[in-house]
């Protein structure tokens, strides 16, 4: 094979919580099983190109999403690499963009329509651990260990029918706090649901880098770029990862004061 190539999309904008990482721990885990891989960064007005092998998208403040959203639904380069079944893995904010429409700055904004969801807004943010167990739903269906993250945002993802959770919660607030939605009361909201899975996109509020806390679902993602199934990638062992875990499945919540 070529080499891996992975694309970072608009870090510029979509880099202000650490998951530009999600994209280096992709290329590393590649790397470690001898396979060549490298970044392709894609800016704010750059044509995203729809041949790379993944693409992984991050969170970002509204305003940030706002120009985010406009740029791809103008582009269009995300849009075929989805209908190419190309694996994309967006992030909070890159989860809401996706979708069908978003709420950011006091307005409701079309999304780029890869994901059946809306997100409108809810009262308070939610701040703090996540966890969950996978659904196997769709190209997740592999996923076997239970997912951790860590969530910082105000918005309230409705799933539609196409679209279907990534996890069930076991702590957090995940897609929708439901006694909090400030808006859109009127679809009906999944109770205990984290992300979502259509076609080939993976989205969740899971920062960590997710992929860094949840090395299954980072080489789930390789797998599908890769074309193999997950069980024929060579297991690796980096007993860090595993202290990392523990760590965090176990970690008590600061008071909200502090947080
Ligand atoms: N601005 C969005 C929100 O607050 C996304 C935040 C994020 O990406 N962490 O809901």
């Amino acid at each position: 094979m070529t080499s891996l190539q992975i694309g970072l999309i608009l870090p510029d904008i979509l880099g202000t919580y650490g998951d530009d990482g999600n994209a280096l721990v992709l290329r590393q885990r590649a790397r470690m099983r001898g396979h060549e891989a490298e970044i392709v960064p894609i800016k704010l007005g750059e044509p995203v190109p729809d041949s790379l092998d993944v693409y992984t998208l991050g969170g970002g403040e509204d305003t940030a999403q706002i120009l985010a959203a406009e740029h791809l639904i103008a582009d269009g380069g995300l849009t075929r690499a989805a209908a190419a079944k190309r694996p994309i893995l967006a992030i909070c904010a890159g989860l809401q963009v996706l979708g069908e429409s978003f709420r950011a700055s006091g307005r409701v904004v079309d999304g780029v329509g890869l994901i059946d969801a809306t997100t409108a807004s809810m009262t308070e943010r939610a701040i703090g651990e996540v966890a969950t167990e996978p659904t196997k739903a769709g190209i997740t269906a592999e996923l076997t260990e239970p997912l951790t993250g860590f969530e910082n945002h105000m918005g309230a993802t409705i799933l539609g029918p196409a679209a279907q959770p990534l996890g069930t919660l076991t702590r957090g607030t995940g897609n929708a706090d439901t006694a909090a939605i400030l808006d859109l009361s009127d679809r009906a909201v999944q109770r205990g649901a984290e992300g979502a899975v259509q076609g080939s996109v993976i989205a969740t509020y899971m920062h960590g880098p997710v992929l860094a806390r949840n090395p299954q679902l980072a080489d789930l993602l390789l797998a599908k770029a890769m074309g193999v199934a997950l069980s024929e990638l060579e297991p690796l062992n980096i007993p860090a990862i595993n202290q990392l875990r523990t760590e965090r499945f176990n970690a008590s919540e600061p008071p909200r004061s502090q947080r």
